[in-house]
């Protein structure tokens, strides 16, 4: 159990680390709330994506 400790510490860090790392967002990216729609609209790129409680990490702008 005092093993578990630490690795789940450094489990947790590479998770921040790789979802921060795998972000995609610009700061032109800006993921609006339509509850009355029920989803996520991206105010710069028009983008829209259903509702899943949070922003999405990513624009789903087509490159
Ligand atoms: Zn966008």
């Amino acid at each position: 159990m005092l093993l578990l400790l630490p690795l789940l510490a450094l489990a947790v860090l590479l998770y921040l680390w790789l979802s921060r790392r795998g972000s995609t967002l610009t700061r032109q990216c800006l993921w609006r709330q339509n509850r009355a729609r029920g989803l996520w609209r991206c105010a710069a790129c028009g983008a829209e994506t259903p509702d899943a409680g949070r922003p999405p990490r990513h624009c789903l702008r087509k490159s």
